[in-house]
């Protein structure tokens, strides 16, 4: 069955001391070139694709190399290591998996290869104050990483977990539908591509263990509802040496009793007598970051907006601010004193007077 064994440095391209890095370029090549994906038209194209494929899976791996310099293709056959003499062994998808990535669909085939942890996702709630001056907050982050005991293999201490015997140790399995097809995760190992015969006690042989963290995240001036920090490296811990994921924090905001923000601006409410509005007044109110004095013109309308420049929300990352806007609410007293209630007399009686006199002035229409 196996035809005549061409020499995989010659199908390479490559010279007898090629590097690892110049055989893996080469193979690149040759497989972009002839994937059958992109030759439809052309039946040698697999021929070549497979070809270069079988050298790959030999010359690709060091220890197969080093058998094959030695030996040639037949010290190959049969050994361990899961190759055979037949193309599409489970480890040339795994060395596909790592070189041609998910460009032709193998991706992820390979449960060996280093894994960055998961990203993280937290809401953290803030006060609309610590958000309009920033904070910096402790947060409470759960997260999993590799057990200590074990250091992730998941094996008792003193022992070593062992080569799935199902897959042959890389984890996968290839469904056969035709030439090109999937390699699937191996159901015995889940992927593993090891069986642990003594499991670590700490971790019953997960090889992880979950860990409560407090980390010091800082929230600066201005942050909004919905905008999300990336804190990196804060994620679920990697596996077999990959780095830890990200930890994202999405804001959310407190609403607050006496202030809003709109935009970049900062809004309140400011309650004011008809007499302030209608004389004009000086008030102190106090925001966020102080004392604040405002200005009540003569004559000020209800629902009238002040606006203090600059006084409002930092523009995260930049330099500009957005203002203060005050708007005055002009309250109707709920009761009134004797004296008090006098004097609104005497002045309805003014009003009616003056409206007399406006009414005998104005043209009638
Ligand atoms: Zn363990
Ligand atoms: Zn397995």
């Amino acid at each position: 069955m196996p035809m005549a064994k061409k020499d995989y440095y010659q199908v390479l391209g490559v010279n007898r001391n090629a590097s690892a890095e110049e055989i893996k370029k080469s193979y690149r090549k040759l497989a972009m070139q002839h994937h059958p994906d992109r030759n439809h038209d052309d039946p040698k194209a697999e021929e070549r694709f497979k070809e270069a494929s079988e050298a790959y899976s030999v010359l690709g791996n060091s220890e197969k190399r080093q058998i094959y310099d030695q030996y040639g293709a037949e010290g190959l056959r049969g050994g361990g290591g899961g190759f055979d003499a037949g193309f599409f062994s489970d480890s040339i998808f795994s060395d596909f998996g790592d070189i041609l990535g998910d460009l032709f669909g193998f991706g992820g085939a390979s449960a060996q290869r280093r894994r960055q942890g998961s990203d993280l996702g937290l809401e953290v709630t803030l006060t609309l104050q610590e958000s309009f001056l920033g904070v910096e907050k402790e947060v409470a982050v759960e997260r999993e990483r590799n057990c200590d005991e074990c250091d992730g293999s998941g094996s008792e201490p003193g022992h070593t977990p062992q080569a799935c015997r199902k897959c042959g140790g890389s984890g996968s399995m290839r469904l056969s539908q035709g030439f090109f097809s999937m390699a699937t995760t191996c159901s015995a190992c889940r992927g593993s591509g090891k069986v642990i015969d003594h499991p670590c006690k700490k971790c019953h042989g997960h090889g992880r263990q979950r860990e409560a963290r407090k980390i010091k995240v800082n929230f600066p001036a201005g942050i909004d509802e919905g905008n999300r920090l990336r804190v990196s490296g804060e994620g679920e811990g990697g596996r077999l040496g990959g780095g830890p994921g990200d930890l994202y924090i999405v804001v959310r905001i407190l609403a607050d009793r006496q202030f809003q923000r709109h935009g970049h601006d900062l809004l309140y409410q400011l309650p004011v007598t008809f007499s302030q509005a209608a004389l004009g007044d000086q008030v102190s109110i106090q925001t966020f970051e102080g004392v604040e004095r405002i200005k009540i013109p003569a004559a000020t309308q209800n629902g009238q907006i002040l606006k203090i420049k600059n006084k409002g929300f930092h523009q995260v990352n930049r330099w500009s601010r957005g203002d203060l806007l005050v708007q005055v609410n002009v309250v109707t007293p709920r009761s009134l004193t004797r004296q008090e209630s006098e004097l609104f007399k005497k002045l309805r009686e003014l009003e009616a007077a003056r409206g007399q006199a406006q009414s005998e002035t104005d043209p009638v229409n």
